[in-house]
């Protein structure tokens, strides 16, 4: 089957050049970024899909509209045009200005979660659970099974399984469970969606135990895309309105604007109750600025609010998630195991069957993720077991069922030819599979968020 790949409903106006590198230039690169492309300098990467977080391009209309950013330190018009443009969109009435996602995340942990809570959710994130458990609650992933199995072709992935979320309750009580954090898609599990159908049966039972629901709603738009496209009873209903609905079966939502909203940086916590919110409000101020730019600035807010408005636009969301699915596509074809079925923002290898010579504990996706760096120019990032993270009680590696190369994809800044480099370089390195004998291990693991800043060297997988 070959992928559809709609025309770009955009053109371009302003370019950035690429550099290309020759593998010596990138043998000596990697090895000074200790084998982590996270830590190469980004001129020596040629294609970066490391992320679509903060590195998708700005409309014209973005800009233009930054241009009357209001820097005012209180009471920026900014803040209220980024304010209502969330309001009219998802519904929450109290909005807190954030730097970026896990801004939202650590104002919300500190209010809710206390020690010896429990935070059950669908599948990780990384941010997320780290600001859970940093102050004092234990994470329950209560995703369906089939989240876990990269084969299973199941259109919502994302759902959360209410067979596992009701035995959480039953076991430590609802007064230990602050909230239940609903990832909309799920990044971890590579981008796939919950449905409508499960949110509102999570919204009925936690409704039943009094227990909140948070959105975790950085890709809440492509979440929308996907219910559209696959859940009966929704395809003739809106994007932006299949938005509204989801936050409406929600207490309140972290956002990472630099996602769905095409923001470079920013984000907001949002919040239906009145005292919650006057919580957050006091928090705000001590750990990202003033109520109302949260670390922002009144430019970055006027980004968001026009980004909120483009990004429901339906052509926009169909070219997007289209041109995800089309390099997914080049690879099933190839017959390179990835994640299935293509999620809304990224492509995810699996390492484990790809580099099934190579064992967990010598970090296949990490290996596979710095030979394609060393191959093509090609930047991923790892989605297994070093960004799993140990447990902060056994102090064990946690060992994920999923050892994945996410491959992100920004949005409207690569062509359709970009995509195919990317899928030669991808069916190359498969093809070459067995060449790759070893593995990685740690020269040096930092204590959080280890993915970002840990350092390695080759250890032979034999
Ligand atoms: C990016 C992301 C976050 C954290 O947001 P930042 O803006 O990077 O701090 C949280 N949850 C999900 C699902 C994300 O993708």
């Amino acid at each position: 089957m070959t992928a559809v790949y709609p025309a770009e409903p955009w053109r371009i106006k302003m370019v950035e050049p690429l550099r290309t590198t020759t593998r010596e230039e990138r043998e000596r690169a990697l090895r000074a970024a200790g084998y982590n492309p996270c830590l190469l300098r980004a001129e020596d990467v040629y294609i970066d899909l490391f992320t679509d977080s903060g590195t998708n391009a700005m409309s014209d209309l973005q800009w233009s509209a930054m241009m009357r950013g209001d820097e005012s330190y209180c009471g920026a018009a900014s803040f209220y045009r980024m304010r209502d443009a969330v309001r009219a969109h998802c519904g929450y009435e109290h909005v807190i200005p954030v730097h970026q996602g896990r801004g939202a995340e650590n104002l919300l942990s500190r209010m809710l979660i206390h020690p010896g809570h429990h935070v059950p959710g669908n599948m990780y994130f990384t941010t997320t659970r780290a600001h859970q458990e940093l102050n004092g609650s234990t994470f329950h992933d209560v995703i369906v099974d089939a989240a876990h199995d990269p084969a299973d072709e199941s259109p919502f992935k994302g759902d959360v399984d209410l067979a596992k979320l009701e035995k959480l309750i039953g076991e430590v009580g609802a007064d230990a469970i602050p909230y239940v954090c609903v990832g909309a898609p799920v990044n971890m599990a590579g981008g796939q969606p919950i449905s409508m159908d499960c949110l509102a049966r999570v919204r009925e039972l936690t409704a039943h135990h009094g227990i909140m629901v948070v959105l975790d709603a950085a890709r809440a738009v492509e979440n929308a895309y996907f219910v559209q496209q696959r859940e009966p009873g929704w395809s003739q209903r809106t994007i932006a309105d299949i938005l509204h609905a989801m936050c409406d079966l929600t207490d309140g939502a972290t956002m990472s604007a630099k996602k769905d909203s095409f923001a470079n940086i920013g984000g907001w916590l949002g919040l239906r109750d009145a005292d919650q919110a006057e919580q957050a409000r006091g928090l705000v101020v001590l750990y990202e600025g003033m109520h109302t730019y949260g670390g922002m600035a009144g430019r970055d807010m006027e980004a968001i609010a026009q980004g909120i408005v483009e990004s429901v636009q339906e052509d926009g969301i169909r070219a997007r998630v289209a041109q995800v699915a089309y390099l997914g596509q080049r690879l099933i074809d190839a017959g390179v195991p990835v994640v299935r079925p293509i999620g809304g923002h990224c492509v995810c290898l699996d390492a484990a069957a790809i580099l099934a010579h190579i064992p967990q504990r010598l970090f296949p996706a990490q290996t596979l993720l710095a030979e394609l760096y060393l191959h093509a120019g090609v930047r991923g990032v790892e989605r297994g077991i070093v960004s799993a993270g140990r447990d902060p009680v056994t102090g064990e590696n946690r060992a994920p069922a999923l050892e994945l190369v996410r491959l992100a994809i920004p949005r409207r800044v690569y062509t359709r030819a970009h995509l195919d480099a990317v899928a030669d370089a991808v069916t190359d390195l498969h093809r070459e599979r067995r060449a790759i004998t070893h593995g990685l291990r740690f020269t040096y693991e930092p204590r959080h968020l280890r993915f970002f800043q840990a350092r390695y060297e080759p250890v032979p997988a034999g």
